[in-house]
């Protein structure tokens, strides 16, 4: 048995930073300013530290300019340690967790925490192209939990709070999830104010290639979606039917449950705000999962390729 934390990217800056430039630069350093790739040389003095050459920039960048990690007085290799250990946990690892395995204060821990479900995020350009396709199964559904009014601190009853299924367009007061899940393939999760008809049609209608069949259960709210589908085929929960041949929602219905599992037994306080990072995070997981060809290294290795090119939206603690 290896221990993983002996690798020397967990235990020093330098090999951190070695391991982040290979994984974002294969193919030499690209100059975070202007987008060239390989010609820039490192400016002496200071490891890490690289100038462009292209005449019109010549700007300094290193492998952490414009990224989640930028303008973070964590050392690299405790970003490491928190990439991994955010990629290895099946439920998440909360940030008093981290606080306290990495020695480093809440807020900063949170801090990291939140930038790093920031990086596991899929870029536009390449984490939107439609599940699905010719031969495809992909399955639908939604499912609500904690409150609206929990987020807005108007009542302290809803840590723990079951998680339930609403009616039709669900529970107003209740947070909506919708999620979309490939058979044996990807997913991907949404959070909307509201999943009434018109939202998860555009859902729907936006993220599945109409090749696909389409599985749910029995709710309306895919009835007109449905229709642009190669087949749209249901199982009907309401009475007692799960399986029927090859229709059902066990896939997306297992992502949920991950999903609950995790938000209730580790992030006990979300802000609706916040929901659709946590989102993010258990599905970036869940498609670089295990069962689809990924170890733990993989995982951490695809969250450090999305550092970069993202919205920063967190301040710095002191
Ligand atoms: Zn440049």
């Amino acid at each position: 048995m290896s221990n993983v934390f002996a690798a020397a990217h967990f235990n020093n800056d330098d090999a951190a930073r070695n391991l982040i430039e290979s994984i974002r630069w294969p193919d030499g350093p690209v100059c975070s300013h202007c987008g060239s790739i390989n010609h820039a040389y490192a400016v002496t003095g200071r490891a890490g530290l690289y100038r462009c050459a292209e005449p019109e920039c010549r700007k300094d960048f290193t492998c952490t300019t414009g990224t989640v990690m930028e303008r973070s007085k964590i050392p690299l290799h405790k970003w490491m340690m928190g990439f991994y250990l955010m990629n290895a946990s099946k439920k998440g690892i909360s940030a008093h967790q981290l606080h306290r395995a990495l020695g480093m204060t809440y807020q900063t821990a949170w801090f990291m925490c939140h930038r790093i479900r920031e990086a596991m995020r899929p870029d536009d350009d390449t984490g939107t192209d439609p599940l699905g396709g010719k031969g495809k199964i992909v399955e639908a559904d939604e499912t609500y939990f904690g409150s609206v009014e929990e987020a807005n601190k108007r009542t302290k009853t809803t840590s723990g709070r079951k998680f339930t299924k609403g009616g039709r367009s669900g529970p107003s007061n209740k947070r909506a999830v919708v999620s979309l899940v490939e058979r044996g393939g990807r997913v991907r999760s949404f959070h909307p104010a509201r999943a009434d008809g018109n939202t998860v049609t555009a859902i729907v209608l936006d993220n599945i290639r109409s090749e696909s069949r389409l599985h749910t259960d029995e709710s309306r709210l895919y009835d007109f979606p449905g229709a642009a589908f190669k087949a749209h085929e249901t199982v009907t929960h309401s009475h007692g039917e799960y399986v029927r041949g090859d229709v059902h929602t066990n896939s997306v219905e297992g992502y949920f449950s991950i999903f609950k599992r995790g938000m209730k037994g580790v992030y006990q306080h979300c802000k609706e705000k916040n929901l659709h990072r946590y989102l993010a995070e258990f599905d970036h997981r869940y498609n670089y999962r295990i069962a689809l060809g990924f170890n733990d290294t993989d995982r951490m290795n695809a969250a450090i390729k999305g550092v970069g090119d993202k919205r920063l939206t967190y301040r710095q603690p002191h």
